[in-house]
């Protein structure tokens, strides 16, 4: 019986001592270190669905936005140190964040409703996913019906139009919270906006443009249709609003963003990211939802979280932890 050589094993004895095939893997990860970085191979389609009573509830990822530097401004009450510690607790890097865009569609008895579009792939390259996958989930953009927002940041109405305004869902109608459209509609509070924010409400405006006799405005805790409650949920946006959605005894709460990454903002609530616009009010909102969610093990939908951005979540002595939901080849 031979006995292994350990120095033999490794590259820094020297090729020498290297076998063959290593002498060949080290060549080649040199090569590899030193060619330009490959664009991303793709993955899996990006879909995953459950059943929700006797609905079928289809996710369906649109890819991420990758944030620099997270360490710094993204957590408006939080040590540098403390977001940094948080990120490697949960294995995340921590010189960027990426923050993944994953819209719902569910099938009910009415026709096909989507919940939020997506970038359209209008924010950056690493998003704009949801066509490919849709169309590997077997969804057409002519079959939805409804389309109901939680809130109007980019991420989320973007994928209502192309680049050049034309409707990307041409047989939907759009179901808007009231408080949310007031909001961003009201030409005074635009004019007002700070520059950095004028971007958002001309965005709004140009997204909506093609839908004008289709929108439905509708109040925070209105029934959207059966089996979809709105659920106020303000702080992140004015008119911030999730959704119930149920079928028999089954739910699920469709969050939007009363959290961002479960990681950071699940784990604690308190943090006030720089996304939301009344950061004590969407604390309050985080809780609150949480606390409900948890104590009832409603199943969540978080457009924010990794994929397939569903799971529960428990309390714990300090914050949430999200349990993701597992995976089924059946649904
Ligand atoms: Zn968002």
């Amino acid at each position: 019986m031979t006995r292994l050589d350990r120095r033999g094993l490794l590259p820094a004895a020297g090729a020498m001592l290297m076998a063959p095939a290593l002498l060949r893997a080290a060549q080649a990860q040199t090569a590899a270190a030193s060619a330009p970085m490959a664009a991303a191979s793709p993955q899996a389609p990006g879909f995953y669905r459950f059943r929700l009573g006797g609905r079928v509830v289809t996710l369906v990822n649109d890819g991420q936005g990758r944030r620099p530097k997270p360490t710094e401004g993204f957590v408006r009450n939080a040590e540098p140190a403390a977001v940094e510690k948080a990120l490697r607790d949960a294995f995340l890097p921590v010189e960027h964040l990426d923050i993944p865009y994953t819209v719902t569609f569910l099938q009910a008895p009415g026709g096909l409703v989507l919940f939020d579009t997506g970038t359209g792939g209008q924010l950056g390259a690493t998003a704009g996913n949801i066509p490919a996958n849709m169309r590997a989930a077997g969804l057409a953009p002519e079959q939805v019906t409804t389309i109901v927002l939680t809130h109007f940041h980019a991420d989320h109405i973007s994928g209502l139009t192309d680049a050049e305004g034309k409707a990307l869902f041409p047989n939907a109608e759009i179901v808007v919270p009231e408080a949310e459209w007031a909001y961003w509609m009201d030409d005074g509070i635009a004019s007002r906006a700070p520059e950095a924010m004028r971007g958002a409400f001309a965005g709004a405006r140009r997204r909506f443009a093609p839908y004008q006799s289709r929108v439905r405005r509708i109040a925070a805790d209105a029934e959207v249709a059966p089996g979809i409650k709105a659920v106020p949920t303000q702080g992140h946006t004015p008119g911030h609003t999730s959704y119930l959605l149920s079928d028999g005894a089954d739910q699920a709460m469709l969050l939007g963003d009363v959290t961002n990454r479960p990681e950071l903002n699940l784990a604690n609530p308190g943090w006030h990211l720089v996304f939301d616009m009344d950061a004590a009010m969407a604390e309050a909102t985080r809780r609150r939802v949480f606390d409900q969610v948890a104590a009832d093990r409603i199943r969540c939908i978080g457009y924010h979280f990794p994929f397939p951005a569903n799971g529960h979540v428990v309390k714990e002595a300090q914050g949430y932890r999200l349990i993701p939901a597992p995976w089924s080849s059946a649904v």
